[in-house]
């Protein structure tokens, strides 16, 4: 072999190898993939939190997969129940530990889409629902809407039968010490001029995506919304295509993070679209939008994606992201913050 042939086969190796290495993380023969929403750096979490996270991811990934495999089970029911584990947690931005409006209250977003369908439902500004994720899904399925907000959305709730609770229920101590440290620096903040957007505490949105043997796909998403937001301030999770979507020819997504960025840059859908229209893989695609369109922007935040082939990401630009996945063998994997 001339010296020359033997360059050129060692370039072509040398890049194979580099476009190989460059393909962002993804995990394969994945049903069910959850978030617990943005977060610091594991070595800033105390061993108390890690702790119940964990657990709560455990339980959230146990009880989806657990509705997923029922004889009837859909990626829908998966996706319902666990998040809803997650809301009735107190370690999550999600029904009970919810985070604070600046006027100290507990205001609910979520929403739910299937992906065979397209069908979706959200709600939004709910303070008495007490599993929002099931308010948005009963939306999809028990009326023509996609999303009801505020006192429409509980009487609905109300008439059929969901459970209602008083809107001191989704109080924690520990969100109430964030809302008022968080407006104690705006104020310090404000006095100095240095008007930065910052989340001391991370906010914990919580999220699952789903897929069953059929190839169908379903997202969705609960939040408290971000800290000390304004009156009537809606985020990226009740809206489809921002912090949720799911569709069979691309994928299910679910989204956390600043959701104004989310809703400007339609997130969700853009993952989607960028898999369908350019041929990108689900991990090339998340990627694209989350650390190169988003992060250049000040977006911060992540996604857990999955496609129908069971391909799940879960790129993050933020400091960590607690997230979970399950393996079609019921293999779970929880990672917290940046581990
Ligand atoms: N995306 C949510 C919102 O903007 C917040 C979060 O993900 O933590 O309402």
């Amino acid at each position: 072999m001339s010296y020359h042939l033997l360059g050129s086969v060692a370039i072509l190796l040398i890049e194979f190898t580099m476009s190989a290495a460059a393909e962002p993380w993804s995990a394969p023969n994945v049903v069910l993939g959850i978030h617990g929403g943005t977060s610091g750096r594991r070595a800033e979490l105390n061993a108390e939190l890690d702790q119940a996270l964990r657990a709560d991811l455990t339980r959230a990934l146990e009880s989806g997969h657990a509705a997923l495999s029922r004889p009837q089970g859909t990626p829908l029911d998966a996706v319902e129940a666990a998040i809803r584990v997650m809301e009735d947690s107190p370690h999550f931005n999600a029904g009970k530990g919810a985070i604070f409006t600046r006027e100290g209250r507990n205001e609910l977003d979520a929403s739910i889409m299937d992906g065979k369908t397209r069908a979706a439902g959200a709600v939004g500004f709910v303070t008495t629902i007490k599993n929002p994720i099931t308010a948005a899904r009963a939306v999809m399925e028990k009326t023509k809407h996609v999303l009801l907000v505020g006192p429409g959305a509980e009487t609905f709730a109300e008439q059929i039968e969901l459970e209602i609770v008083a809107p001191e229920y989704f109080r924690t101590e520990r969100r109430w010490e964030q809302h008022q440290r968080e407006l104690r620096e705006e104020t310090a903040r404000t006095r100095s001029a240095q008007m930065r957007d910052v989340a001391s505490e991370p906010w914990s949105t919580v999220g699952a995506v789903a897929l069953d043997g059929a190839g169908n796909l379903a997202a969705g998403t609960s939040t408290g919304g971000t800290s000390n937001k304004l009156f009537g301030r809606l985020g990226d999770s009740p809206i489809v295509g921002a912090g949720t979507y799911a569709d069979n020819e691309s994928c299910a997504v679910s989204g956390t993070g600043r959701g104004e960025f989310f809703i400007r840059w339609a997130v969700a859908y853009d993952i989607g679209a960028l898999m369908k229209y350019r041929g990108m893989s689900l991990a090339a695609a998340a990627d694209e939008v989350i650390m190169h369109k988003l992060k250049p922007a000040g977006g911060d935040g992540g996604v857990v994606a999955l496609d129908s082939q069971g391909n799940f990401a879960a790129p993050y630009n933020t400091p960590g992201m607690h997230r979970g996945w399950i393996t079609r063998d019921g293999k779970i994997h929880v990672r917290l913050c940046d581990e």
